[in-house]
């Protein structure tokens, strides 16, 4: 019992403790007795993404991105295979924008994104930062209630049906029609700080603004990450309960402290 997380560019796309997130799912599934590979690849590495369970980008200034992009695209064909047969992906900020067709920076400067999603991101000319609150797309709320192997657990989940994290970001991204986004704003900007969406979920890969890390305060969005790629692997379909009272609470309290600005 064995999954194998691939962490792209450590070095370069780690803002706000992005690395947290892998660090989470580690421990969610050690705990379940799932053994985990945790292996660091940045430029030049080699990447095998047929071994790969779960991938994760983290976020990164305009700078980064620049450094990084030539390399993640030589990866985009066997990034793409993987995406299409289930891999899983988690992609924060900047990892999110480089997925897309495209990112244009305040100096209109355009970054070339792996064009994998139909979205595309243009910096604005203020930055979007703070606490975010996110009520979850149904058809993801279902898929997480989908993923607790018992009522009592789906019961606990049932509180779950928000996101929160923190944004920091001067892009735009606007998501082709064909894209659903994780969810609707209830605080803070999410993907434009116009339509009120955030993120993006295209099959089992997930984009979001929200950095914090994000899995540890959305500890039901770890448990689907890791689900999904447990079923693709093993044909397992729930996951068991970890007992988050301590993660609910500090979920909850991020939400009485922030509420909403809507
Ligand atoms: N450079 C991007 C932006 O400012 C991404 C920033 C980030 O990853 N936090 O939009």
């Amino acid at each position: 019992m064995k999954l194998t997380i691939y962490h792209l560019y450590p070095d370069l796309l780690d803002l706000y403790g992005d690395r947290g997130n892998v660090l989470a799912l580690a421990a969610r599934c050690r705990w379940r007795g799932i053994e985990v590979d945790i292996r660091r690849a940045s430029l030049g590495d080699p990447i095998d993404f047929s071994a790969a369970d779960i991938v994760f980008l983290g976020g990164g200034s305009d700078r980064e991105q620049s450094i990084l992009v030539e390399d993640l695209s030589s990866r985009g064909t066997d990034l793409r295979d993987g995406i299409e047969d289930g891999l899983v992906l988690l992609t924060i900020c900047g990892g999110y924008q480089l997925l897309g067709q495209y990112y244009q920076t305040g100096e209109g400067k355009k970054i070339p994104g792996l064009g994998i999603l139909d979205l595309y991101t243009v910096a604005g000319n203020k930055r979007l930062i703070g606490n975010v609150i996110i009520e979850l797309e149904p058809e993801l709320k279902k898929n997480v209630l989908d993923s607790y192997a018992s009522s009592v657990e789906e019961e606990s989940a049932q509180k779950l049906n928000t996101l929160v994290g923190f944004e920091n970001h001067s892009g735009k991204t606007y998501l082709g029609s064909n894209l659903r986004p994780l969810g609707k704003v209830l605080r803070g900007y999410g993907n434009n700080g116009e339509d009120d969406e955030e993120g993006v979920r295209y099959k089992n890969v997930f984009g979001t603004y929200l950095h914090g890390p994000f899995l540890p305060k959305n500890p039901h969005i770890a448990d689907l990450l890791i689900r999904l790629a447990w079923e693709r692997r093993e044909n397992v379909s729930t996951v068991s309960l970890l007992g988050d009272n301590m993660e609910i609470v500090a979920h909850q309290a991020i939400i009485s402290r922030f509420g909403s600005n809507r």
